[in-house]
């Protein structure tokens, strides 16, 4: 839940509210009677996206755009609040946050053709059996068993 600034618009009070992203817009009560309007944060990141390192997708993210993409393609969404994703999120004193991680040159095609590899690899697995009379059967690829998926 992000925090955001509310200030009155007769008494000029300001405070500030966790609440839902969804719901910052709503007025909230003022002492005075009246009612505090959401502030549009400034410190927001409206300057601009910085690229970093996504530990949980293992690749770099180059703008918000990117990162949303790539969780769809993926069938992912990013927990935890709306804005700042997971990070923060975790209130425990003894959590061990990650900060954003500096890039690590690991593009997307990097990582799909890591997983093409590793695909590779599983399909030209070989394993040896034994029959339940004790015979060994000549090892095959995993996927020529008959219960391969
Ligand atoms: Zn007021």
């Amino acid at each position: 839940m992000p925090k955001f600034d509310y200030q009155c618009p007769d008494c000029q009070r300001t405070e500030e509210h966790w609440v839902d992203f969804e719901v910052r817009r709503t007025p909230r009560p003022c002492p005075c009677g009246s009612f505090m309007e959401w502030q549009f944060p400034l410190n927001f990141e409206i300057a601009g996206f910085e690229p970093f390192y996504h530990e949980g997708l293992g690749m770099d993210i180059n703008g918000p755009r990117e990162l949303k993409q790539i969780l769809k393609a993926n069938g992912m969404v990013e927990a935890g609040d709306k804005v700042g994703g997971a990070r923060n999120e975790e209130k425990s004193v003894h959590a061990q946050k990650l900060d954003k991680q500096p890039l690590q040159g690991i593009s997307l095609s990097d990582l799909q053709r890591k997983r093409e590899r590793q695909k590779e690899i599983g399909d030209n697995m070989r394993v040896g059996a034994v029959t339940p009379d004790g015979k060994r059967l000549e090892p095959r690829k995993l996927s020529d068993y008959p219960n391969a998926r």
